[in-house]
């Protein structure tokens, strides 16, 4: 079998999967709601060089929102396509493929409760029967998107598995992969093929090893859907930028992926230039390979940064060094040694504490806001960076809102997350310890946690 690319897949006006070129996306952080605040999001997106936008949508009333929005914009001659983010919801899900172009919906979350981290003990019968009610319940959402040409992505989380999907296979990328594999035969029993697929964790490895296993899986399936690439919760500055362009360089070097969103804890406008800076280097696609095991593309590593701007220089580095630290070809830093170029010791620490090689600082987990934040998350974000990032070893997670914050930071050792208004909850792994605390207190009140269970440390 010769290599080839993915299915081709249409999104309004734009076509992704298949020899297209890469498109670059991101996603507005104001409520939906706030309607002139939306569109003049996007537009600064579009602006910037988004191919496509993504909004969140979490309640009902928010679908009239949406639709505002699509209209201005519309009316101010932006016609790209919009994204609806969909979780929990299958009847937002079905009124906003009317709206905009692509619904994005949570294998996780659609059909199945939120996971309780119970474990379940379903026979093969009761799964079959959870699995018929799947396809039940996805019946009306693939009618409106056949009607209405709306394309669907398929997001599977690390941080969002079911609880059905947990018990079978654990939190792992098979997990992960199964999801969405159980979704794409529902939809292809109904010959509904405008999917787009993605498989989303913080962890690189995890990312990685989850989108290489879902195109095998795919191409054992007889047909390969474009994947959406991204580190999720990936934080903000340059660790988030070495995070996010490590695990997706990695990929795109195998000819997985056709279309990524950077997610940066800051203004989104940032995740496209980002991107942008970035893709240029895969200009020309690559085609993935029909037969696993897939070559490595890029064995050895001789590689000497330009003099340029910073991201320009993690961009480079990265997508050279990508497929050496991923597989671990690389064990122990050793400046100017077998990272070759890299005369800056904290970024060449930075580059292996990104890739899970070595640990040199404690690890930050943050998302990039959305609609449904509802606290100052970038400031606060980056007060938890000031304070804690001598605590070696330790993952501390900084996340937008309670309803998926807790799920998406699942393996990490303590975390803030976006309540009420202006206020957070402080959280030792998966429980709530002290709720309800002023944004303004979260630094110290996370900090009296950490100092509780024995982790803080002077700097
Ligand atoms: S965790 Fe962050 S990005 Fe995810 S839904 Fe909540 S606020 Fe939005």
């Amino acid at each position: 079998m010769e290599n080839s690319f993915a299915q081709e897949v249409k999104i309004g006006d734009i076509l992704i999967g298949s020899n297209h070129r890469i498109a670059i996306q991101s996603m507005t952080n104001v409520p939906v709601g706030e309607i002139q605040a939306s569109v003049n999001q996007c537009k600064q997106l579009f602006d910037a060089g988004a191919d496509l936008v993504r909004l969140s949508v979490p309640r009902m009333p928010d679908i009239d929102s949406l639709r505002e929005v699509k209209k201005k914009l519309v009316a101010d001659g932006y016609t790209k396509p919009l994204v609806a983010d969909v979780h929990f919801s299958s009847q937002i899900a079905e009124e906003c493929a009317r709206i905009v172009e692509k619904v994005r919906i949570n294998p996780g979350n659609y059909i199945d409760k939120r996971a309780n981290f119970k474990e379940l003990n379903l026979s093969e019968h009761e799964y079959n029967l959870e699995l018929e009610k799947m396809h039940d319940r996805l019946l009306p959402l693939i009618k409106v998107c056949n009607e209405y040409g709306t394309a669907i992505r398929i997001g599977s989380n690390h941080g969002s598995l079911s609880d059905r999907i947990l018990s079978r296979y654990g939190n792992t990328a098979k997990g992960m992969v199964e999801a969405a594999m159980e979704f794409i035969s529902i939809f292809e029993a109904e010959n509904f093929h405008n999917l787009v697929i993605s498989m989303k964790a913080s962890n690189v490895k995890v990312m990685t090893e989850s989108c290489e296993l879902l195109n095998r899986r795919m191409a054992e399936n007889g047909m390969v859907y474009p994947q959406h690439l991204g580190v999720t919760e990936a934080g903000s500055g340059n660790d988030a930028r070495i995070k996010s362009c490590l695990g997706i360089a990695y990929l795109l070097n195998k000819g997985i992926g056709d279309t990524i969103r950077v997610s940066l804890t800051e203004n989104p406008v940032n995740e496209i230039t980002f991107s942008k800076k970035f893709i240029s280097e895969f200009g020309e696609k690559k085609a993935y390979p029909a037969e696993p095991p897939y070559p490595e593309l890029l064995d050895k590593v001789n590689f000497t940064p330009k003099p340029q701007d910073a991201e320009t220089a993690i961009a480079e580095t990265c997508i050279a060094l990508a497929n050496n630290l991923i597989g671990k070809k690389i064990t122990e830093v050793k400046i100017n040694g077998n990272i070759v170029g890299i005369d800056n010791d904290d970024f060449a620490a930075d580059i292996m504490q990104a890739a899970g090689l070595a640990i040199s600082k404690a690890e930050f987990i943050s998302c990039p806001g959305c609609g449904r934040t509802n606290y100052d998350l970038e400031r606060i974000s980056e007060a938890v960076k000031h304070e804690f990032s001598h605590l070696k070893g330790l993952k501390i997670a900084t996340m937008g809102c309670v309803v998926n914050g807790p799920g998406e930071m699942a393996d990490a050792d303590y975390g803030c997350v976006g309540s009420t208004k202006d206020h957070v909850i402080i959280y030792k792994g998966q429980t709530p310890v002290i709720r309800d605390v002023p944004q303004e207190n979260a630094v110290e009140m996370l900090k009296k946690v950490i100092t509780d269970n024995g982790d803080w440390k002077e700097k």
